[in-house]
C-alpha cells in the first residue's frame, strides 16, 4: 500500500466506506501506465507516462458519470508496481481493470490500437473484443491479442491492457492531445464494460 498516492488511497478508501457504495455501484479500477522512473514511450516531445494521467482522469470521469466508482492506481507521477496493479483492482473488488498504455513505431504511417487480455479467461476476453469493437467505432485500427502476461489474470476482474494509440503517428499524437478525444475513449470503454457486464 505503500505506492498509493494520497488521492487514490482516498477514493479506495471512500469506496469502501461510502454507505451502499461497495453494493450499489459497480468499481472499476483505471490504471495509467509506467510512472516515476518507468516513463514508457518517447515519442517526439510526448511522454508516455505524462500523457497517460490526463486520458486516465476523463476515462474515469465517464465511468463516473455512467454510475461506476472509480479507483486509480495512480494519478500522480509515482511507479507502481505491476503486481500492485493488479491487486489494486482484486482487492477492491473491480468488476474491470483497465490498463492504460500507448505506443510509438519508427514508422509514423503505423497506426492504431492494440488490446491484450488472458485469453483463459472469458471475461476478461469478452471485454477485450468489446473494447476493440468500441475503438473501431472510435475510427482506430485494432489488434485484438491474448498476452500470457501474469498481470493480466483475475478471477474477478474482467481485464484489459490498452494500448490506446501510436504517439508517433501525426493523427493519433493530435488525437491523444485533445482533451474531448479523452471522453470520447471514456465512453467507448463503459461501452464496451456494459456490453459484458
Ligand atoms: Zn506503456
Amino acid at each position: 500500500m505503500k505506492l498509493l498516492t494520497p488521492r487514490a488511497a482516498f477514493l479506495l478508501a471512500a469506496a469502501a466506506v461510502s454507505p451502499g457504495a461497495a453494493q450499489d455501484r459497480p468499481l472499476v479500477v483505471i490504471d495509467p501506465g509506467h510512472g516515476g522512473d518507468e516513463v514508457g514511450v518517447v515519442a517526439g516531445d510526448l511522454i508516455e507516462k505524462d500523457l497517460i494521467v490526463p486520458v486516465s482522469l476523463a476515462i474515469g470521469a465517464e465511468f463516473a458519470a455512467a454510475g461506476y466508482d472509480v479507483v486509480f492506481t495512480r494519478t500522480t507521477d509515482v511507479a507502481v508496481a505491476w503486481d500492485d496493479r493488479r491487486a489494486r483492482a482484486d482487492s477492491a473488488g473491480a468488476v474491470a481493470l483497465f490498463m492504460l498504455h500507448a505506443m510509438q513505431s519508427d514508422d509514423p504511417a503505423d497506426a492504431g490500437a492494440e488490446v491484450y487480455f488472458d485469453e483463459s479467461n472469458e471475461a476478461s476476453s469478452a471485454l477485450a473484443r468489446a473494447v476493440a469493437r468500441e475503438l473501431e467505432g472510435l475510427g482506430s485500427r485494432v489488434l485484438v491479442d491474448p498476452r500470457p502476461w501474469p498481470f493480466l489474470k483475475s478471477g474477478t476482474a474482467r481485464t484489459a491492457m490498452i494500448e490506446l494509440a501510436h504517439l508517433t503517428n501525426p493523427e493519433e499524437r493530435a488525437r491523444m492531445l485533445d482533451p474531448a478525444f479523452h471522453h470520447q475513449l471514456g465512453r467507448a470503454l463503459v461501452a464496451a464494460l456494459e456490453r459484458v457486464r
